[in-house]
C-alpha cells in the first residue's frame, strides 16, 4: 500500500522500535568489537534489560558471540566481550551511473566479501535492469558467499521517488521517465530491494567505510558523472520527503546556464562534474576520457575548470553550510586523486568569503576515504542492514 502523507508526526509501533533497538545494538558492537553490555547500554541509552533481551535475541541467531569469560580491559571493570560473527549474514549493495553498474557482497561486520562491476546502457532502463540482476546473481552465487542474505540495496541515479515505488526520472533520457525501477528489478531479484538516491547512498558508504562515522554530522559530495549530496545529520541520513534530499548538484550556480540532467538549467553540476570536466576539456562523453593521462599533461583547460569548479563548489557549500548548521563537509570522487585534492583546496579557499562568521564551527574541508570507485554500492549495502535508522 502506498504512503501516504501524514498531517501527524508518525509513531513507530512495538515491531519497530525492537528492530530499531537492535540496530542500535548491532551497529554499537561493530563499531566497538570487544565492547561489554553495560558500555553499549550507556551509548545507546537503553535499560540493561533491553540490551540483555537484544544481546541474548542476538546470540541466540547467531548473529552475535559473547566471550564465556569476563575479560580484562585497559580501563574499567572487566567485561564479557560481545563480537559480530561476521559469517551470519550478508547483504549486497548495487550501484549504477550513465555508464557502468558495481555491485558489492558485504558481511555483517563490514568485509567486502566480493565486487564486480559491468558497462550498462543507460538509455535503455530494461538493459539497465537486465544488467544489474545478472550483478546481483553473481554475487548471490559467489563462492565466498556464506551466511543468510539479508537484502539489496541499490544507488539509483537520481531523482527517485521512494514513496511511490521509487521512480527514476530525467529529462535527458525519455524512457527513464516515471519508469518503475523497483518493480521492475523485483521481478528479477528474489530479495527484498532498498532503493536510495546515489548521492545519499555515497554519504552512507563514507559513513560506514570512510571518515563519517567520527565526524557524525556532515554535508558529503560526490564528483562523479554528476554531483551526488547527503546530509548526514546526528549520525543519520537526511532524506527529504521523496528520497531526494541534499541535492547539491542541482543548486542553480549560474544563471542562464546551461541545461541539466535534472530538467532544469544552470545547476551546480552542470561544471561541477566529470561531464563538465569533459566539455571543459572539449569533450561530449566522460567515457571517452583517460583523465589521469590527460591529467599528467596539465593542459590549461585542467587549470579553468579547478579554478571555476573549486570557486562556485566553495560557494555553493558554504550557502548549504548556512542553511543546515553542519560545518564539517566532505568531498569526494572520481577525478584523478592529484586533481580532487586541488578542487578540494580552491573550494575551501572559496568558501571563506561566503560562510557566516558568527557561528561556533568554522567550516571544515574533508577528502573523503571510502574507496571513491565503490561507496555508494558500499552504502547502498548498508541499507538492508539497518533499515532507515541512519
Ligand atoms: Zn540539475
Amino acid at each position: 500500500m502506498p504512503n501516504k502523507p501524514s498531517r501527524h508526526q508518525q509513531g513507530f509501533n512495538g515491531p519497530r522500535v525492537r528492530d530499531l533497538n537492535r540496530a542500535l545494538v548491532l551497529e554499537a558492537i561493530r563499531q566497538d568489537p570487544g565492547i561489554g553490555r553495560a558500555d553499549i547500554a550507556a551509548s545507546t541509552r537503553l535499560t540493561a534489560a533491553t540490551i540483555t533481551n537484544i544481546v541474548a535475541a542476538l546470540i541466540a541467531d547467531g548473529a552475535v558471540e559473547e566471550s564465556a569469560e569476563r575479560e580484562a580491559r585497559t580501563t574499567g571493570q572487566p567485561v564479557r566481550r560481545l563480537r559480530i560473527i561476521a559469517s551470519y549474514a550478508t547483504t549486497i549493495g548495487l550501484h549504477f551511473d550513465h555508464e557502468f553498474a558495481t555491485g558489492v557482497l558485504v558481511d555483517v561486520a563490514g568485509n567486502v566479501i566480493h565486487q564486480a562491476r559491468k558497462q550498462l546502457s543507460i538509455e535503455d532502463p530494461a538493459s539497465a535492469v537486465r544488467v544489474l540482476a545478472r550483478l546481483y546473481n553473481g554475487l548471490r552465487d559467489h563462492p565466498r558467499h556464506v551466511g543468510k542474505l539479508l537484502g539489496v540495496g541499490v544507488s539509483v541515479m537520481g531523482a527517485i521517488d521512494n514513496v511511490r515505488g521509487l521512480v527514476c526520472q530525467s529529462a535527458e533520457y525519455p524512457a527513464w521517465r516515471n519508469f518503475g525501477f523497483r518493480e521492475a528489478l523485483c521481478r528479477q531479484v528474489d530479495h527484498e530491494i532498498h532503493i536510495e538516491n546515489n548521492g545519499t547512498a555515497a554519504g552512507l558508504g563514507e559513513y560506514w567505510f570512510g571518515d563519517g562515522r567520527r565526524l557524525g554530522s556532515y554535508i558529503h559530495v560526490f564528483i562523479g558523472n554528476g554531483l551526488g549530496g547527503a546530509l548526514l545529520m546526528n549520525r543519520r541520513a537526511v532524506r527529504g520527503l521523496t528520497g531526494n534530499g541534499c541535492e547539491i548538484g542541482h543548486v542553480n550556480a549560474y544563471r542562464d546556464g546551461k541545461p541539466c540532467f535534472c530538467g532544469a538549467r544552470g545547476c551546480l553540476e552542470t561544471v561541477v562534474s566529470l561531464r563538465g570536466l569533459a566539455h571543459a576539456l572539449g569533450h561530449e562523453r566522460v567515457a571517452e576520457l583517460d583523465l589521469t593521462a590527460l591529467y599528467a599533461k596539465r593542459s590549461d583547460a585542467f587549470d579553468q575548470w579547478v579554478e571555476q569548479a573549486g570557486t562556485d563548489l566553495g560557494r555553493v557549500l558554504a550557502s548549504v553550510s548556512n542553511v543546515v548548521d553542519v560545518s564539517d563537509i566532505i568531498i569526494n570522487g572520481l577525478l584523478p586523486p592529484p586533481l580532487l585534492q586541488r578542487l578540494i583546496e580552491k573550494a575551501r579557499d572559496a568558501a571563506v568569503g561566503y560562510e557566516m562568521n558568527g557561528r561556533p564551527e568554522r567550516l571544515a574541508f574533508h577528502p573523503g576515504r571510502a574507496k571513491s570507485d565503490l561507496s555508494s554500492a558500499l552504502g547502498a549495502a548498508t541499507v538492508p542492514l539497518y533499515g532507515n535508522l541512519f
